[in-house]
């Protein structure tokens, strides 16, 4: 370890110094000494040196120092084990051989400019003529009874073409040729040859690798230390090997963004204080009994894990996810009218004033009068606005809904112990801020912050909740309220389905239902969106659809216009609403029965999926036709899956975890081993680590620890926030 020590800023054993002296060594000379023990972090930190375009390709790849190259894992292995005999080589085979070379020569090609190298060859089953393009240097290569090594393609019968060559008996292992041979990501100066080169000189350093994890765990999981991973990864001797190799460094990835998320959900938790809620009692029982509807077992469930949160002094962050229609709203009020019980205040803030209007009219309607509740959005005229605030100030007012608006500075609550946040990927760590600051004072003059209940439809598999929402605890709903009929799903092609499509949308209006057209994605720009929704709506009011009655709406009409177009179609007064993909959250309206999605490929799954639960919503059987290629994968899913969580999970394996939420949007780390959903087990496994660690180790203080500590810092920074909002 002395050789690390020298890094160490807190170092305090005594400066080594030199033999038989009391002469302290200077920090060079020390790194210099020539100490046996390992590893030496230092020898990574060394500069690489390549020189000319290696060294610019080397930097393209953000490689600098041995350090670096030993962890640019390769991508892939070529699997070139077995050396096999010439007479063995099938025509059209590629293979490695083992051959000496018995003559070279070097010829012209027919356009004189390139030239052919030949050698023949020969081992003790036969020989044949090898040949190499375009690289005349070869030649002085090959003297006449060199031994080498040959990997390449038998392409006629006398003639072998070869791709890579090494010689033997350089006293040097074949590493091209014959193995499991790593092929790194390259790039223009630096070929794989070159890196592969490059780690294999450099590999005795692989050794001077630190081992982050503690001893105690990599026995429990039975994982090669780092070093014997690192050399796994590079060069392994089998399959078995490079397979330990990955999964030691995917849990080792896994963990470390485990313990920063974790390390900051607790810090938050731990940091701050929330009222404790313990209300209940007649309020809630009255509440509850007189519902239309009993609760479902998955949400007596989640209102029970709520409560418990309340009931606690840590604020609760909790995620509820399911998807539309799975009764979240139930759960919300649920917890909300806990708060009242105990004499507190809760909100509701939803993503836009559409929304929490919408969410205003569901909770009046389940509240069923009982608590009086006002709505709080940028558009509040400035009266209304007033009064509402000096009712939130009083305490008079115990429910609020509303947008962004609730969390401005202007807003003071005599008593906020709860906001409910519905979409929370809307919602970042400076509303969460924002959010906190509006607490109230507690006994000791510390401010208690709000509980946050963060909702979301957009069910996530638990592997991609784990990494993307870490800091949040998850509930799911996953059962849906009983006598939900579901909606039949049909991917269609062509101009008689089409035909069929719009002939099933009259007879649904001949009936008195009412019907949605989605317009295709049209990339990302809402204004050519919603051109072409007013480009399809005009078609329909004069061609298929003529005889219904036709609304639009879209992202690019004004607030007031598309609440008009909203309250039309909801009250009746429209059989059509052709929209942009803006109704996909939020629109409750149960008389629609039928959902056309025009070029469904240009959707995502999840998407697709939420579009769909646009209908479906009432007593009638529903309908969403898809125009689309039925045999793509993800419109056959569409097709045939109902369950959103599954729906998720397919998403996840068809298009990888970076892609599903958008890296950015979800703030989900990259990883560079890991790979979700495929690691699922490692990472359950990682969450399961971090979670005990920091329960018995908050800090990473403890000796064992303080290696984990600095692995995180050097990957997330020193405010260990990975997560940015
Ligand atoms: P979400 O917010 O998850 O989309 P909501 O809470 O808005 O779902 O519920 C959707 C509809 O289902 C509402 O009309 C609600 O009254 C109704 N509902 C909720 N829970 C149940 C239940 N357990 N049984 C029957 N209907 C329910
Ligand atoms: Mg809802």
């Amino acid at each position: 370890m002395s050789g690390h020590s020298v890094h160490c800023a807190d170092y305090t054993d005594p400066i080594p110094t030199s033999f038989a002296t009391t002469d302290e060594l200077t920090p060079a000379a020390a790194l210099a000494a020539g100490l046996r023990s390992i590893p030496r972090p230092s020898r990574l930190a060394e500069a690489l040196s390549e020189r000319g375009q290696t060294a610019k390709g080397l930097a393209v790849l953000g490689i600098a120092t041995h350090g670096d190259l030993v962890e640019h894992l390769p991508h892939a292995h070529r699997d070139r084990r077995e050396a096999r005999s010439l007479a063995t080589v099938e025509l059209g085979e590629e293979a490695t051989v083992a051959v000496t070379v018995r003559s070279v020569t070097v010829k012209s090609m027919r356009d004189r400019r390139r030239k052919r190298v030949e050698a023949h060859v020969s081992d003790g089953s036969g020989s044949m003529m090898a040949v190499w393009w375009g690289q005349p240097w070869v030649a002085r290569e090959l003297g006449t009874g060199a031994q080498v090594l040959l990997h390449g393609k038998r392409r006629r019968r006398n003639e072998f073409s070869v791709t890579e060559h090494e010689l033997l008996g350089a006293g040097d292992a074949p590493i091209h040729t014959l193995g499991l041979v790593p092929v790194h990501p390259a790039t223009a100066g630096v070929t794989p040859e070159t890196l592969r080169r490059l780690v294999w000189e450099g590999y005795g350093r692989i050794r001077h690798v630190v081992e982050p994890l503690p001893s105690a765990m990599r026995v429990a999981e039975g994982l090669p230390d780092r070093a014997a991973a690192i050399a796994g990864a590079h060069f392994p001797d089998s399959e078995e090997e490079q397979r330990g190799a990955r999964r030691r460094l995917a849990f080792e990835e896994l963990l470390l963004t485990q313990l920063a998320v974790t390390a900051r959900r607790r810090g938050h938790a731990e940091r701050r204080r929330a009222l404790v809620v313990d209300g209940g009692g007649h309020l809630l029982d009255r509440w509850r009994s007189s519902l239309p509807f009993t609760l479902t077992g998955d949400q007596l469930a989640a209102c029970e894990t709520v409560a418990d949160d309340l009931g606690g002094e840590r604020p609760m962050q909790r995620l509820l996810m399911g998807e539309v229609g799975s009764g979240k709203t139930v759960v919300a009020l649920d917890a909300m009218l806990r708060v009242v019980a105990s004499g507190a205040q809760a909100a509701f803030m939803a993503p836009t004033e559409t929304l929490a209007e919408q969410h205003l009219r569901t909770l009046d309607r389940l509240l069923g009068g009982s608590v009086p509740i006002a709505l709080l959005t940028g558009s509040t005229p400035a009266a209304r606005r007033r009064e509402t605030l000096a009712r939130l100030g009083s305490g008079e007012l115990a429910l609020v809904v509303g947008t962004h608006a609730l969390i401005e500075p202007t807003v003071s609550f005599r008593s906020l112990a709860l906001c409910v946040v519905d979409e929370q990927h809307r919602f970042g760590v400076r509303q969460r801020a924002a959010l906190d600051a509006k607490g109230r004072s507690g006994p000791d003059g510390g401010r208690l912050v709000p509980h946050v209940l963060h909702m979301t439809a957009t069910p996530i598999p638990r592997t991609l909740a784990l990494t993307a929402y870490g800091d949040l605890q998850t509930t799911a709903l996953r059962e849906l309220p009983s006598g939900r009929r579901p909606t039949k799903t049909h991917v269609v092609d062509g101009a008689r389905a089409r035909a069929r499509a719009y002939e099933r949308i009259r007879e649904e209006i001949a009936q008195g239902r009412q019907c949605f057209v989605v317009c295709p994605l049209v990339d990302e720009s809402e204004a050519l969106q919603a051109r072409a929704a007013t480009v399809e709506a005009e078609r329909l009011r004069n061609g298929e659809l003529a005889d219904q009655r036709v609304a639009l709406i879209h992202g690019q009409m004004a607030a007031a216009e598309k609440q008009e177009a909203m309250r039309s179609f909801a009250v009746g007064a429209a059989d059509v609403l052709v929209a942009t993909s803006v109704i996909e959250v939020g629109i409750d309206v149960p008389n629609a029965t039928v959902m056309l999605i025009e070029a469904a490929e240009r959707y995502g799954l999840s998407q697709l999926h939420q579009l769909r639960g646009r209908v479906g919503r009432g007593e009638h059987e529903s309908l969403c036709i898809c125009f689309g290629d039925p045999k793509l994968p993800r419109l056959e899913a569409i097709a045939s899956e109902r369950d959103g969580f599954r729906l998720a999970e397919i998403d996840l394996e068809l298009r990888g975890a970076g892609e599903v939420l958008g890296v950015r949007q979800s703030g989900l780390p990259e990883f560079r081993v890991a790979r979700l959903p495929d690691d699922a087990e490692l990472l359950e496994r990682a969450h399961q680590w971090a979670e005990r660690l920091l329960e018995a180790d908050p800090q990473l203080g403890q000796p064992e620890h303080v290696l984990l500590h600095d692995a995180i810092v050097e990957r997330f920074g020193s405010d260990a926030d990975p997560i940015p909002a």
